[in-house]
């Protein structure tokens, strides 16, 4: 009997330590920031400082999206305990006029989805000397959103096989080179457009050389998720600080 329940213990212990210190990180999404709210995806600057202000409040840490990369695939083995990661999909210019003060106020890691197409090219997005600036603050990583944001099922259902092979590769391959050419640094992580990816995509993916690849599916990432998968919570309007709170404690 003692040796049963010797052997119990032992089992048990065995599991909390290969299972209980394990971290589940949520990876926050946004698009925008204004005063006026303009369209769901945009949030108030001040619904945003707020959300900073409770973060710190309640010990929360804002990890780099590499550091969270590399605990999931355990290349760290630690992270702080209640640990958050912050993205922004897009490339619009209230990053630069609206978040980034707060950013720096705060000094912590953001990772900028970019479809390279948009940057100095449109009045709304961001320009390429304002990337540099914002990577220089040592805050900001640019990371590939895609060249130019497509909709894959569209144009899979629009184009050749040999067409849309080729409309892939500019997508994914051909946004991780731009970007990298004019960044000066490897591009290692992919945000699916629309959160729309499958398995051929993947494969493009990988192939191009990606760590990692994020989705839109609205729960905290664990050690189970496959690295071209990666959930990530849509931060916008409509979520005001009691739903932040939700997301943060997986209540949502
Ligand atoms: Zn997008």
């Amino acid at each position: 009997m003692r040796i049963i329940l010797r052997l119990i213990i032992i089992t048990l212990l065995f599991e909390s330590v290969l299972w209980g210190g394990e971290k589940k990180i949520p990876i926050l999404c946004y698009h925008r920031f204004g005063n006026n709210l303009n369209d769901s995806m945009m949030i108030k600057t001040s619904e945003f400082a707020k959300q900073l202000a409770w973060l710190k409040t309640n010990n929360y840490s804002v990890i780099s999206l590499d550091s969270a990369v590399k605990y999931l695939t355990g290349q760290i083995k630690t992270i702080p305990d209640k640990s958050v990661v912050i993205t922004v999909d897009d490339g619009h210019k209230s990053i630069y006029y609206e978040m980034a003060p707060l950013i720096k106020q705060y000094r912590i890691p953001v990772t900028l989805f970019i479809y390279p197409s948009a940057i100095s090219h449109t009045n709304y997005s961001l320009t390429w000397e304002q990337l540099r600036e914002l990577e220089n603050t040592k805050l900001f990583r640019v990371e590939s959103h895609t060249y130019w944001h497509p909709n894959f099922k569209h144009e899979k259902k629009k184009l050749s096989p040999d067409e849309y092979a080729k409309f892939i590769d500019k997508q994914i391959t051909g946004s991780k080179q731009m970007l990298e050419k004019k960044m000066g640094h490897e591009v290692k992580y992919l945000a699916w457009a629309f959160g729309i990816y499958d398995y051929e995509l993947i494969v493009k993916a990988v192939q191009s050389g990606y760590v990692g690849a994020l989705t839109i599916e609205q729960r905290h990432t664990a050690k189970s998720d496959t690295l071209m998968t990666l959930p990530r919570y849509m931060i916008m309007s409509i979520h005001d600080i009691k739903v932040f709170q939700k997301i943060l404690n997986e209540d949502y």
